[in-house]
């Protein structure tokens, strides 16, 4: 049975998609069969993982909408290892059509459930809103991976999205937890980064993952040649962090069963 999380915060640029493809790369170079569903209009991740946003003709567009199945809308990231489920612009028409339809933040649920025999985990790239989109992330995941920057606002950001799975947990999603928050583009020279990281471990505890993801400008190149930093340079530090991470994971997912 495939596990599924959502790697969601509500501001834009904290390092989401970043996140999201170079944890499936790293996934999938420990050996686990992974699915990542792009749910950003932008298609960030997609582009990301080598595919075409512009060239699909078949996106989670058509998922959700149930025009489509994931068997078939789905994309192969070929030099990364896990498959893409991509999204363009047309996502974000999505929003709207979904709202008059029944069991609208029910859709991606039901779609990943043909497949979970397929993987052993999904990641769900979420968009930077705690949008229609994002219900249908948070409704079909068992649990939620929050990147954050450790800077002055980053917690006060944080109790919308942690009241929202908090809301989404009683009324619509009982399994959903947050599996942990990652710090990423970490700089330990910058005082005030460590000051807001030991405030996030004094009050998330073990919540906080171990790992912490550097600032690493090997990162920041790879989505340009349609890699994850993961694939694109393995020696660099925000590779072998993000490698890390997939460990780490794998490890707390292992605790849920
Ligand atoms: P989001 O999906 O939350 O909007 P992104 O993952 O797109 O955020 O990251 C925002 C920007 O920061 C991107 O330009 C990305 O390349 C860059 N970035 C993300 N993580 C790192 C990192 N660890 N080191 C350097 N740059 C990073
Ligand atoms: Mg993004």
């Amino acid at each position: 049975m495939a596990k599924i999380f959502c790697i969601a915060n509500q501001k834009g640029g904290v390092g989401k998609t970043t996140t999201a493809v170079n944890l499936a790369a790293g996934l999938a170079h420990v050996g686990q069969r992974v699915l990542l569903v792009d749910l950003d209009p932008q298609g960030n991740a997609t582009m990301g993982s080598g595919i075409d946003k512009r060239a699909l003709e078949l996106s989670v567009y058509d998922v959700l909408l149930e025009s489509a199945s994931i068997a078939e809308a789905r994309r192969r990231a070929d030099k990364a290892g896990y498959d893409v489920l991509g999204a363009n612009r047309e996502l974000a028409g999505a929003e709207v059509e979904l709202v008059a339809l029944e069991r609208r933040d029910q859709r991606l649920k039901t779609a990943l459930a043909a497949t979970d025999a397929e993987y052993d985990l999904v990641l769900i790239d979420c968009p930077p809103s705690l949008s229609l989109l994002t219900l249908n992330g948070l409704c079909s995941a068992h649990g939620v991976v929050v990147p954050m920057q450790c800077e002055y606002f980053a917690l006060e950001g944080l109790s919308d999205l942690v009241n929202t799975i908090k809301q989404v947990h009683a009324n619509l999603n009982p399994e959903l937890q947050i599996i942990g928050l990652l710090r990423v583009m970490f700089d330990p020279r910058i005082t005030l980064q460590q000051q807001v990281s030991e405030q996030l471990k004094a009050h998330f505890g073990d919540k906080v993952f171990d790992t912490v993801i550097p600032r690493n400008v090997r990162l920041a190149e790879a989505p340009s040649y349609g890699l994850p930093g993961v694939v694109f340079d393995p020696q660099s530090k925000g590779a072998q962090a993000f490698v890390e991470f997939a460990r780490e994971m794998v490890a707390r997912v292992a605790q849920l069963r």
